[in-house]
């Protein structure tokens, strides 16, 4: 027997009305750099959002073409965020800390037809697209030198060049938004390529909203209009964890710090505009702590921010809680839109109870099911002990990549289960009450005659000590053993600790056997483009003599 309800498909428009009319004062604030940042009303960005999507139709962008942006966190890329979705194109963001190759090969195979892109990005732009055939159009938003520009028509790119304002300006504010299948693809997000060529993520209209929704939820974020939430999470990373369509949905005012994502303006930032989240990976929170250590702010109207991506030392959130502001962890990826799992402790309990609690990755919600698999594959029990990699799945979760203009989607073996689950790469243990803890991810953990060693276990250990400002282990080859750890160090300003006192530290916390022979002193942990910790680039430079 089929339902009696109405079938009314969950398409990104739908937030687009509902934001901009129920909630139309909140407001996406951009940070400018200097004197006031810029405000613009939800119902302000519904309306531009109207014109743009005029625009892009003007310029060819049907149904199921492909949009990119290359973009800040700032209100015109939430206009993009809604109105590219909502006319049916595919929205695709473009990760401007790629390195040059890699990014011209993610726009080819997208396909991308027109790019919006800020004006400070156009540096990296325009020498890119001489190699980008298929884009038609660049729409300039925002500061930043068109000179650049200038040379494109002697290079013999015919690309034609558009001013946002001027493009969007005297056209209709409302747009017949179509009425869409829920299935069709939305967004796009390509992985960060930390092992071989990026792989697509297509977001549907339908995982977009339920996503929204789970975000929404008490139990995940649970932010309201009378939140302002400070969009550090760049929106060419997973969505910026799926937080612009999530608050335009209800109202949530966002903050938006456009470039200016250094220790320096984030912490004025946040003492002048006073949110009340914020989202961010570790290494931002680590930066920002360095910051307001040397030069106090007030950080207190910052109750509670998400922390992800990767896993946060309980160090970090021991400094954050002396400050009044609550890190709770959250783990995903971009194959899982990201929402996956969130740490909110069960209730009931004193703080000291919750901090074991706070350190695991989390719940899963509702819409995520988990499981962990042996090496065998056999499933393993939820016990807080077996080891397996973790694979999920649900509504908001990748069932394959984008395979290219026509081909048909791509479902690697190492990256899907027969049975349809998202391998994920990731190692851990799931307790009784159902908390994930993540020890590993699979291609970082040490194996040591036979046995694994935690790199991030290491990590942790070694920044709990005062004058580690950051640590990163990687395995490295050793004819005993197969593998042993590396740990690499930033050393604080004037600290004395050297290897002998620090491997003393470890020793009270972790297994003797585990604790690493080699060691290095590094200036400073080398970073993805989306601010992880870059083991490939440690393992390189040992590979290569470096680190002696
Ligand atoms: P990439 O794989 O290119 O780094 P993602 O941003 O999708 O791109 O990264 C997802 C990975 O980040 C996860 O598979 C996991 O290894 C790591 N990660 C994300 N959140 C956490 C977390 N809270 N704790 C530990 N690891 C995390």
């Amino acid at each position: 027997m089929l339902s009696t309800m109405q079938d009314v498909p969950l398409l990104v428009s739908r937030i687009l009305i509902h934001g901009s009319t129920a909630h139309r004062q909140s407001r996406v604030t951009t940070w400018t750099g200097e004197g006031e940042p810029h405000r613009r009303s939800f119902a302000e960005i519904g309306a531009r959002a109207a014109q743009l999507a005029h625009a892009l139709r003007d310029l060819g962008i049907s149904e199921g073409s492909v949009a990119g942006t290359l973009m800040w966190n700032n209100a015109e890329h939430v206009e993009a965020y809604l109105a590219i979705p909502s006319m049916g194109a595919v929205l695709h963001t473009l990760n401007l800390r790629l390195p040059p190759e890699q990014l011209a090969w993610v726009a080819n195979h997208a396909d991308d037809r027109v790019i919006i892109a800020n004006g400070s990005v156009l540096p990296l732009l325009v020498p890119l697209l001489p190699h980008l055939p298929a884009v038609e159009h660049v729409v300039v938003t925002g500061p930043g030198d068109r000179a650049p520009l200038a040379g494109l028509a002697a290079a013999g790119v015919s690309v034609q060049v558009h001013e946002y304002e001027e493009l969007i300006a005297g056209r209709p504010t409302s747009f017949d938004w179509p009425e869409l299948d829920e299935r069709a693809a939305a967004a796009m997000c390509y992985t960060s390529g930390t092992t071989g060529d990026p792989k697509g993520v297509v977001y549907s209209h339908r995982s977009i909203y339920l996503h929204s929704m789970q975000v929404n939820m008490a139990e995940s974020m649970g932010l309201t209009n009378h939140d302002t939430t400070l969009m550090v999470v760049p929106q060419f990373h997973v969505n910026a964890w799926g937080l612009p369509h999530a608050t335009f949905m209800t109202g949530v005012n966002m903050l938006m710090p456009d470039r200016f994502l250094q220790p320096a303006p984030l912490a004025e930032m946040i003492e002048r505009e006073r949110p009340t989240h914020a989202a961010a990976v570790p290494t931002i929170w680590q930066g920002l702590l360095a910051e307001v250590t040397a030069r106090p702010r007030d950080l207190t109207s910052m109750a509670r921010v998400t922390i992800g991506g990767a896993a946060c030392p309980p160090s970090l959130m021991e400094a954050y809680d002396k400050l009044g502001v609550r890190l709770c962890h959250a783990w995903g990826m971009t194959e899982t839109s990201p929402l996956g799992t969130m740490a909110n402790p069960p209730a009931g309990l004193t703080s000291e109870e919750e901090w074991p609690y706070r350190l695991t990755q989390g719940l899963f919600p509702a819409g995520v099911e988990g499981r962990l698999v042996g090496p065998d594959g056999a499933i393993l029990p939820w016990d807080g002990e077996s080891a397996g990699e973790l694979e999920v799945r649900g509504p908001w979760i990748a069932g394959a990549y984008y395979g290219g203009v026509g081909a048909e989607p791509i479902r690697p073996a190492d990256k899907f289960s027969e049975d349809g689950w998202l391998r994920t790469g990731d190692v851990g243990v799931i307790s009784a009450d159902g908390y994930l803890t993540l020890t590993d991810r699979a291609k970082d953990v040490i194996k040591s005659g036979g046995e694994w060693i935690s790199s991030v276990a290491l990590e942790n250990a070694l920044m709990a000590h005062p004058e580690v400002v950051e640590a990163a282990v990687v395995a490295v080859p050793d004819d005993k053993w197969g593998e042993r750890p590396l740990a690499t160090v930033v050393l604080a300003e004037g600290a004395t600790a050297d290897y002998g006192t620090l491997r003393e530290f470890l020793a009270g916390r972790i297994a003797k056997w585990q604790l690493p022979e080699r060691w290095a002193v590094v200036e400073t942990v080398p970073k993805t483009s989306v601010g992880k910790f870059d083991k490939k680039v440690i393992r390189r430079w040992y590979a290569e003599g470096e680190l002696d």
